[in-house]
């Protein structure tokens, strides 16, 4: 059985969707994971905030525009007069839902059953089509086997049987939809993988069913060089290893959720990026095989706050850093980069919930200086701190406030602090070095 993901773009018209289907019309049995419609978990989370400020009548005025556009989507997307009004009647009760949310108090919950219904209508408006157009299509709704445990992990004893137990169930198909991004907490409440959380989803069934591919759709020809966002010319890499695309996910590369791999890593099942626009083009294959030498890729990850602890004893006495760490497992907090020196230590986190508690009970021992707005720029590729070219990297780099270099840590990677304001100009100057071989100067 194969995954396929297809992500907001892939499914933002009705055009698009015609795309899906038929990339979706091969003779493999597949679960295919969808996203929102672009744009529609933005507005469900605005509208969440306007509802939390008090806002009631902006709310239903976003509300009302949106629901007028999945109303003309219905009306483009599906010919088949019951089939339209089946969906109208779906699109029509969850706005009636997220009407009723406007004007009760806000809870956490009722944000996360806010932001659901961008997947619950784009799977319903897109199984109705399968239907339409003949396919063997059933709808597998995420919230009756998709759960994460109380450290946000997913639950993949439960995930599994589950899932199995919902195939088992459900009359035969070829194709079964699913919901991305959506699905339960420890206590069974409705709650999310975080923003861009499908891919991560596909990953998991993909583990769930012991998948023979996971194909990840989205609106780009595979993972690039750099980030297309920032820089000109990037280049798609036509293969990854695991390793390779999960530290650029993490460190930023948008293409995938930053815990996307981790599941298919686990069990060497191949994850592909492909283009909903162009199927035709290769894409990336990632897999456990790494293939080439020196610097392969760039990414950043933007909102890292730098955080300095000097020793109150000048020199960083013996047990030190251990009392350091525990301040930040205490509060559940990782830390992405870190230097030491004689008596200090310095040190990124990109999750500033517990900041303030975590400064007090450093300041019992250390002194301590906060820098936010701050990006890590990481490097990537097979054995980058052995190539000879790596060294001029930092002579293109000589104008640029690098804040912290984390250089050997592994093989592989190689992640330079920069101001925010600064990350742009870094990115294109390692883009012209690295791989469009213009050295210092240029
Ligand atoms: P989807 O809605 O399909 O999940 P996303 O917008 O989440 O799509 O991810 C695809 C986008 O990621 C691309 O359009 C591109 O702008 C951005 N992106 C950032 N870094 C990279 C990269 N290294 N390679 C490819 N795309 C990237
Ligand atoms: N719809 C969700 C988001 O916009 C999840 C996803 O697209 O992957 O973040
Ligand atoms: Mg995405």
């Amino acid at each position: 059985m194969l995954v396929y993901k297809f992500g907001g773009t892939s499914v933002g018209s009705v055009v698009n969707m015609n795309h899906v289907k038929d990339i979706i019309n091969t003779k493999d049995q597949k679960i295919v994971v969808l996203s929102a419609m672009s744009g529609t978990t933005n507005a469900l989370v605005e509208i969440s905030r306007l509802i939390e400020v008090g806002e009631g009548d902006a709310a239903k005025a976003h509300i009302k525009t949106l629901h007028e556009t999945y109303t003309n989507v219905v009306n483009d997307l599906l010919q088949n007069e019951s089939l339209r009004q089946d969906v109208h009647h779906y699109v029509n009760t969850r706005f009636e839902i997220l009407s009723d949310a406007v004007g009760t108090s806000f809870s956490q919950l009722l944000h996360n059953e806010i932001v659901a219904n961008g997947e619950l209508l784009s799977t319903y408006m897109f199984s109705r089509l399968l239907q339409q157009e003949g396919f063997k299509a059933r709808l597998l709704p995420a919230l009756d086997f998709m759960r994460i445990d109380s450290h946000n992990e997913p639950d993949n004893f439960y995930i599994k049987q589950n899932l199995n137990r919902l195939i088992e169930s459900s009359d035969a198909a070829d194709i079964y939809i699913t919901q991305g991004f959506i699905c339960l907490d420890a206590e069974g409440k409705v709650t999310n993988l975080q923003r861009g959380g499908s891919d991560y989803t596909a990953t998991i069934i993909g583990a769930a069913i012991e998948a023979d591919e996971v194909q990840i759709w989205t609106d780009i020809d595979g993972f690039h060089n750099n980030d297309p966002r920032y820089v000109n010319d990037t280049q798609a890499l036509s293969h990854l290893s695991y390793d390779e695309a999960a530290e650029l996910a993490y460190f930023g590369a948008k293409i995938l959720h930053p815990q996307t791999v981790m599941p298919v890593r686990n069990l060497d099942i191949p994850l592909r990026l492909k283009n909903t626009m162009a199927p035709q083009a290769h894409g990336t294959l990632i897999t456990n095989k790494v293939h080439g030498e020196g610097i392969k890729a760039i990414a950043a990850k933007d909102g890292i706050t730098a955080i300095k602890i000097k020793s109150v004893r000048m020199l960083l006495a013996h047990g030190f850093l251990k009392k350091v760490f525990e301040v930040f497992e205490r509060y559940e907090t990782s830390i992405d980069m870190i230097t030491t020196s004689e008596i200090a230590v310095s040190l990124t986190i990109d999750n500033t919930t517990h900041l303030k508690a975590i400064t007090e009970e450093l300041e019992q021992f250390a002194t301590v200086d906060i820098d936010d707005y701050m990006s890590i720029v990481c490097l990537v590729g097979n054995h980058i701190i052995y190539h000879p070219d790596t060294p001029e990297l930092f002579q293109v780099l000589q104008d640029v406030n690098v804040r912290m270099i984390a250089y050997g840590g592994s093989n592989n990677n190689i992640s330079l602090l920069v101001n925010t304001s600064d990350k742009l100009e870094t990115l294109q100057k390692l883009q012209r070095y690295v791989f469009e071989g213009k050295g210092v100067g240029v």
